[in-house]
């Protein structure tokens, strides 16, 4: 699962700089997860970074993007490759 950003969120800009998949940005009013980036941190730590972060827990997992551990993985592959060729 990707995880997603509620509209409880106070755009205090603390979990943006903590996404190693640099997922996280500012929408339209509150701060937003790119679903295609997202890997729930697999690859990169053992918890979700963004939530441990956040003061108001606004970040829950996205019901609606169930992934496996695996398919998480693959993402993180892809994005490291990507930024590698970048
Ligand atoms: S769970 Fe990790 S990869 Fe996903 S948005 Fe949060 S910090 Fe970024
Ligand atoms: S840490 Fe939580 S409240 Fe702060 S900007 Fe991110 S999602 Fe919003």
């Amino acid at each position: 699962m990707a995880l997603i950003i509620t509209d409880d969120c106070i755009n205090c800009d603390v979990c943006e700089p903590e996404c190693p998949n640099e997922a996280i940005s500012m929408g339209p009013e509150i701060y937003v997860i790119d679903p295609n980036k997202c890997t729930e941190c697999v690859g990169h730590f053992d918890e979700p970074q963004c939530q441990q972060v956040c003061p108001v827990e606004c970040i829950p997992r996205d019901p609606n993007r169930l992934e496996t551990r695996e398919v998480l993985m693959q993402r993180y592959r892809l994005l490291t490759a990507a930024k590698q060729a970048a």
